[in-house]
């Protein structure tokens, strides 16, 4: 991939979370890192070329990918369709058929050289990432894909006839303009999206973000992110009209009434998502990840007795530690660090402790942002929490990809999905048992048993009928 994605700072968040996940230093994964992938395929496979076009901005973003080989080592060869593998690296034999796809050592069983879905091709490449990294740098990474890999696209979407119907989203919100969200628009290049939808998010493009934000290069480097990202995606993205709002969602000026029917959140933080909830959206569809290790996927309405993102998400003792070593290490304090961006005081007191910091341009940045980057360009040698570790662009692409599906679905299909939370391994087959109802949690402080929770649960009742 071109260099202008993989920066160093790019590198070096890819070379963090591995380093963290496979248990080894960031010069042995540094080392690894610097390998290269191999694709293999015949040109005139229009099954084989589409997984590729879509496999290669993907896996591009954690590791150096060809198609056509240099003489140089690679460490792995990916053989895509009924082609004989060059040789000299580990092979990984992709078979793509109509219902689903395979990942194995050995030349994988039945192959169809007729296009899918181009969603689906977008699962497809997510997991082939995850086979290619894992083969090819992720020795030590703890639960990996097995020796024979198959992805059931049903599992995946059990309606798939959904993605070939236009759906009309009405006014929505998309929270997070950044990874999953990218990810999200990305996929939706595949579908026929309707209505408008405002994309809300304050902050800019870092280097270190070209790492897993499929749609952002180079060349957008410090611009803001919701409008990079409409602009890029609108062209791909006709029948939904993209508005970019280059703030929070939960410091948009005009939030009364019925304003928030329809959220779709891809924020990057619990807090966030509690604040989220505590705006009243009368529906949420949310991704999540956890590191390179799981996706979840959410859904609330406001007439359930379901959980919300405040009961998935709860202020546990993990954030809480996690923000007192990000007040530490950055010279403020912990209830500073709660108020999620940094205040022109707390500027001032982090550039005292960290001179070569600018107050006026941190300033209104996230805490945890900026910790992870600092963290990433080594001038803080923490011991870094592995919330604040970045996963990699597949991770994060199939998580945006999974949000789409679910908006998807509940949308043309009412009803028919019955769970409200679901989490699956970007690395292995999707398990019957990810999928789960979680009920209220009765102390939650979005729609627990408190006055407040419950006046708040009555406004939102009120928001779903109007
Ligand atoms: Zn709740």
């Amino acid at each position: 991939m071109a260099s202008n994605i993989l920066t160093p700072e790019a590198r070096q968040e890819n070379v963090k979370a591995l380093a963290l996940a496979a248990g080894i230093t960031p010069e042995q994964a540094a080392e690894r890192l610097d390998g290269r992938v191999l694709c293999t395929f015949n040109r005139e496979d229009a099954a084989a070329c589409q997984f590729y076009e879509e496999l290669r901005p993907v896996l591009g973003r954690t590791i150096d990918v060809h198609d056509t080989p240099d003489g140089r080592r690679y460490l792995v060869e990916m053989v895509i369709g009924e082609v004989e593998p060059r040789g000299g690296a580990a092979t990984v034999f992709v078979g793509l058929g109509p219902d689903s796809c395979c990942f194995s050592s050995v030349p994988a069983g039945v192959y169809s050289s007729k296009p899918v879905h181009g969603a689906l091709s977008v699962v497809a490449a997510c997991y082939g990432a995850a086979v290619a990294v894992h083969r090819a740098v992720g020795e030590g990474i703890p639960n990996p894909p097995p020796e024979h890999l198959e992805i059931r696209y049903d599992e995946i979407l059990p309606d798939l006839s959904v993605l070939s119907e236009a759906v009309d989203m009405g006014g929505a919100y998309l929270a997070g303009a950044g990874a999953i969200g990218n990810g999200f628009l990305w996929a939706a290049r595949h579908v026929d999206l309707r209505g408008e939808l405002r994309v809300c998010d304050d902050d800019i493009v870092s280097s270190g973000n070209l790492q897993r934000q499929v749609w952002f290069e180079g060349d957008d480097i410090d611009a803001p992110k919701a409008s990079t990202l409409c602009q890029k995606a609108q062209p791909h993205i006709p029948g939904c009209r993209l508005k970019p709002e280059p703030i929070r969602l939960q410091d948009l000026p005009i939030r009364t009434g019925a304003w928030l029917k329809r959220l779709i959140v891809a924020v990057d933080s619990r807090r966030a998502r509690r604040e989220l909830q505590n705006e009243l959206p009368a529906e949420v569809f949310d991704a999540s990840t956890t590191d390179i290790r799981e996706v979840v996927i959410h859904y609330n309405n406001a007439v359930s007795d379901l959980a919300c993102m405040g009961c998935l998400y709860k202020a546990d003792e993990k954030e809480a530690s996690q923000d007192q070593i990000i007040g530490e290490h950055l010279g403020v304090s912990v209830d500073e660090v709660k108020s999620s961006r940094i205040s022109p005081a707390a500027a001032v007191a982090i550039a005292r402790k960290h001179p070569h910091l600018d107050p006026d341009t941190i300033q209104g940045e996230a805490f945890d942002s900026l910790y992870k980057t600092l963290c990433a360009t080594g001038k803080l040698h923490a011991s870094v929490g592995k919330q604040v570790v970045a996963p990699f662009a597949f991770v994060s692409v199939l998580a945006g990809t999974l949000l789409l599906f679910e908006v998807m679905s509940r949308l043309a299909r009412p009803g028919s999905v019955q769970s409200n939370e679901w989490h699956l391994s970007p690395w292995r087959e999707p398990f019957s048992q990810g999928r789960m109802t979680r009920l209220r949690f009765s102390a939650c402080e979005c729609c627990g048993d408190s006055a407040r929770a419950r006046a708040l649960r009555g406004l939102r009742s009120k928001l779903w009928a109007s």
